[in-house]
């Protein structure tokens, strides 16, 4: 059973449980029919018996009776006549009537019984059961009560085999037409389910091919339409994106990755052979060594930069939260930074008292030290930076404000891509990574990061994090 399609399961319990049901119907079918059947063959007894009251007189003498109808019948009683008439139904639609003297002896009609019914004892108006030869039989007696009449019976007889003839005729309908419906609903639910189903088919070819690397790009296509199969797919297709974006952004990475760390080795290898071409002089080999020390330092963080990155991306869960006195975090980094002094800037801090936080020391202590270095890296000669600690009910706001060379408009939405670089910072020791990791920090920690600069005037970074 296990290794059957879905298609065929859903057919066989389909099928197994309309066999039940039809079976049920069936049994249910023959029983009202048997009872409605004796009801009629019952119902037509006494109506043929109750017809008949009315066809017998009894008359005197010959004389009084009207012989112009000479189809009638005439039968010698007691000291007079009975007069038959012909409308009297004796034998119509198997129901027999006969008409009996008190003692059981038959006077005129007919009775298929009438030996089995000699000892039978009438009683007026009700239906008798009596089984012959294994048939069961009806009987109804009325007895008259017209004045020269009153010692009369009628008898009706009928076979339950009548009924019998119609319950085969019914029984064998059932047996042809029932099953045959069970044939038609079973091949039309097959059916029904081959194409209920087909998008399986198509979501299972698809997932296969993306499986074996054949398109990132392909999509399951199901047409219109909202029910839990387009909903699976479009789940499927909204996987498939996710999949194929992460691809590529890994792709992207990797390119752009190879491409910075390109530089470097090529400035790297110029410089070893410029240096071992022929003898140099001291100064040009101490100049080939500051070049190479330059750009193996930046090599460097480039490297420990991407480590990060990939760390914070694949391994974010080896990242702690934990209970952070802000206050102190953002002092002590601004203290330790301040003795940069590169350009002669000056780093002033105001960081509102006993500020914490829920998150991870490490990461905002690399997010705020990227900032500030930006802002030595981007600042003016003799300028100022600004870090802000403050903190209301809601949030806290930490921002790195500079006084330096400011981002144009049209670049303030691209800073935060991975290895982007304005024109006017290409030469600095940069790599392009800071600010996609601190973009990266702050969704760490549910927060986001605002840009606020003017071109030559500075720019403010701000940290918004839920409080
Ligand atoms: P980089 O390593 O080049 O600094 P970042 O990701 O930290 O890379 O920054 C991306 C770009 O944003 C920088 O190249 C620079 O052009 C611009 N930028 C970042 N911080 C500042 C700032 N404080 N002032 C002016 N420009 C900035």
């Amino acid at each position: 059973m296990k290794s059957l399609s879905i298609r065929l399961k859903i057919t066989l319990w389909f099928s197994a449980v309309l066999v039940v049901v039809v079976f049920f119907t069936y049994l249910a079918v023959l029983s009202v029919s048997r009872q409605i059947i004796q009801k009629t063959i019952k119902d037509s007894l006494i109506e043929t018996v109750e017809n008949n009251v009315d066809e017998v007189e009894f008359y005197h003498s010959l004389d009084d009776i009207d012989s112009s109808n000479d189809v009638d019948h005439y039968v010698k009683y007691i000291d007079g006549y009975l007069e038959i008439d012909d409308d009297f139904l004796n034998h119509v639609n198997e129901v027999y009537t006969a008409l009996y003297k008190e003692d059981v002896t038959l006077l005129y009609g007919e009775n298929p019984i009438s030996k089995e019914t000699s000892n039978l004892k009438f009683s007026d108006s009700q239906i008798q059961q009596l089984t012959v030869k294994g048939t069961i039989y009806y009987i109804f007696d009325r007895k008259l009560s017209t004045l020269g009449l009153e010692s009369l019976w009628l008898r009706g007889v009928v076979s339950e085999a009548q009924g019998a003839m119609q319950m085969s005729n019914i029984t064998r309908l059932s047996l042809i037409i029932l099953p045959l419906l069970v044939l038609v609903a079973v091949t039309g639910g097959y059916l029904i389910a081959g194409s209920a189903l087909r998008p399986i088919r198509k979501i299972t070819d698809t997932a296969a091919q993306i499986g074996k690397g054949d398109d990132l790009k392909k999509r399951i296509e199901l047409g219109r339409g909202n029910d839990e199969l387009h909903q699976l797919a479009n789940s499927f297709n909204d996987m498939f994106q996710r999949l194929d974006d992460s691809f590529e952004t890994e792709r992207q990475f990797t390119s752009d990755a190879s491409h910075e760390l390109r530089t470097p080795i090529s400035v790297i290898t110029a410089q070893c052979d410029f240096s071992l071409e022929e003898p140099r002089d001291a100064e040009a080999y101490e100049k080939a060594l500051r070049v190479i020390q330059r750009q193996s330092k930046k090599m460097s963080k480039l490297v420990n930069d991407m480590l990060n990155f990939t760390r914070l991306e694949t391994r974010a869960d080896s990242y702690v939260r934990e209970p952070i006195d802000l206050t102190e975090l953002v002092s002590s980094t601004c203290s330790d930074m301040a003795y940069i002094q590169e350009n002669n800037i000056t780093l002033k801090c105001e960081a509102e008292a006993n500020v914490k936080f829920h998150g991870n020391r490490e990461l905002l202590s690399r997010l705020l030290v990227n900032l500030i270095s930006n802002a030595y890296r981007y600042g003016n000669e003799n300028g100022h930076i600004l870090v802000r600690l403050k903190s209301n009910e809601q949030e806290i706001a930490l921002s790195v404000s500079d006084d330096g060379i400011g981002i144009a408009k049209e670049e303030q939405n691209k800073i935060f891509r991975r290895f982007y670089q304005t024109d006017n910072s290409r030469t600095s020791a940069g790599t392009g990574l800071g600010l996609s990791m601190v973009y990266e920090i702050a969704q760490f920690h549910k927060g986001e990061i605002r840009v606020e600069s003017e071109l030559h005037r500075g720019s403010t970074f701000t940290l918004i994090l839920p409080n």
